[in-house]
This record gives C-alpha cells, structure tokens and sequence, in this order.
C-alpha cells in the first residue's frame, strides 16, 4: 500500500493513543489527510489535526466533524476506533456503568457515522471502519458489558453496511485479539509482578506475543481504502489465531 488515500481525508476517533494512533499513521502514510478525535489529542505527529472531542457528546461530535470538513474539504474515511473497557459481571455492573460504557463504545460510533454520513454521501471513496473485538463473540468471563458493546459493534457494522450500500458507503469492522496498547499497559503495570504477568499474556496467545497496534492497523488500511472496494459488512480478526482456533483469552 503507498499512497492509495491520497487527496482523502480520515476522521480516527481515539486516535491519540494505542491502535488509534497506529491508524492514524498508517492512513496517513498512504496518503490521507487526518483529524484526530480525542478526549486528549496532545502531542499528535506533524501533519494530524487534533480535535479535543468526548465521543459520548453530540455537540463535541459534531463540531470535530464539521472543523473536519472545513479544514479538509470533506470527509471520505471514519474510523470509529474510541473506546473504553470494563469488567465485572451483571451484578458486578450496576445501570449506570452500563449507561456509561455503552454510550461510549456503542453510540460513541452512532454520533459519529450520524456527523460525518452527510459528508460520505459526497465522496468517491467512502468507508466506515469500527474497531471491535474479539470479546464480541468469544464469551469472556467478566467482560459481560464489554462483550455485549462489542457484540452491539458488529451487528451495527453488518445493519449500517446493508442501510448506505447503495450510497456507495463501505462498513466494515477489525476484531483485534489482546493488543499491546497503553490501555493493556495500564492493566499489566497494575499487577505484582508487571513483567512476569506480560511474559504470561504472552504466552497465552496462539501465536505466543500481542498482538501489535500496526498489525491491526494494517487491516484497517485495506478496509479504508478503495483495495477493498467490494467488501462491506464484514469484519477482519486481527489475533494471532484466537477465533479460528476456538480459542478465548483467559
Ligand atoms: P487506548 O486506551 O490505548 O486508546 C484509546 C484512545 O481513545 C485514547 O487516546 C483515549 O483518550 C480515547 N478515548 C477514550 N474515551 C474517549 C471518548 N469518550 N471520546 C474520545 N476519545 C476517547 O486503547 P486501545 O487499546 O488502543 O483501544 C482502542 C480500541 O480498540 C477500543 O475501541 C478498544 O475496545 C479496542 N480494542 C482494544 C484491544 C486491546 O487489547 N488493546 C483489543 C480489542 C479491541
């Protein structure tokens, strides 16, 4: 891939951070114009524009996306990247967790594909991207509300990709695998032993690493750009073997 999304323009939400950013790289090298949307879009590489947005606010959205369009002419690519995990069980999460994290990894990407559908009516290039998960179909334990915002993902990707097919807009989602990201970081650095519990992560995976933020993004290039311009409503796993091997992360 070199310069396929050159004179496009890609909207990464939670592009600052992890497989976002990785994104946001990669679409960038191939050609495309980025905005960044992030609750902290602090120290972005030369050439993206930051927009300070919450995924969980319309107004925020909304203005991010039009000062998109305004700066760049348009919109052709979103990438509905942005979200937050959880654990616990449906005891352990009350209503307004669920409220919280829902409305952050489910109509997060609701608000954004509602902004930017009017500007990816108008270009010859459109696609939608939403990173999943592989929680959306493995049955983790404690992930009960994780799981299901991720399950919500993919039957949006496959019910939006049916609703703008004729419009010529693609919908397609990655279901990444445990990836090293700083929100895995995080995780890891809050055990006894952070080094001894990453070699562990490790070796739990079929293909004995992490998967990394490049590799997801990888996928999310082919899906954004017009190399994939019969796929739509389909999702790509981006983990090392997990779903084919009937495999779960533990
Ligand atoms: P990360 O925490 O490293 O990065 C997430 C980014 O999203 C951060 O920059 C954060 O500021 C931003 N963000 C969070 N809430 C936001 C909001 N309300 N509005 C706007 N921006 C917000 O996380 P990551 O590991 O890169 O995860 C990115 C995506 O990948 C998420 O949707 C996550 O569910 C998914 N995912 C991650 C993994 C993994 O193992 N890391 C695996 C599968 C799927």
């Amino acid at each position: 891939m070199s310069q396929e999304l050159s004179n496009l323009t890609a909207v990464v939400t939670g592009g600052a951070s992890g497989i976002g950013a990785a994104i946001a790289a990669k679409l960038q090298a191939m050609g495309a114009n980025i905005a960044v949307l992030d609750l902290n879009p602090a120290n972005l590489p030369e050439g993206q524009l930051g927009f300070t947005c919450d995924v969980s606010n319309d107004a925020s959205v909304r203005a991010a996306i039009e000062g998109t369009a305004a700066a760049f002419g348009g919109v052709d690519i979103l990438i509905n990247n942005a979200g937050i995990g959880a654990q616990g069980t449906v005891e352990s999460n009350d209503d307004q967790e669920w409220h919280r994290v829902w409305d952050i990894n489910v109509i997060g990407m609701v608000r954004a594909s509602r902004a930017a559908l009017p500007h990816l009516r108008n270009s010859p290039a459109a696609a939608i991207v939403n990173t999943c998960s592989i929680a959306a179909t493995a049955g983790l334990p404690q992930r009960a509300l994780y799981s299901a915002t991720k399950g919500a993902v993919l039957s949006l990707t496959q019910a939006m990709a049916a609703d703008h097919l004729r419009e010529g807009i693609r919908v397609n989602a990655v279901n990444p695998g445990t990836a090293d990201t700083p929100w895995v970081g995080r995780l890891l650095d809050s055990a006894d032993d952070p080094a001894a519990e990453r070699a562990a992560l490790n070796a739990r995976q079929p293909h004995g690493r992490l998967v990394q933020p490049d590799e997801v993004a990888g996928a999310v290039a082919y899906l954004a750009s017009p190399l994939s311009g019969s796929t739509t409503g389909t999702s790509i796993a981006v983990d090392g073997g997990m779903q084919a091997l009937r495999l779960r992360p533990a």
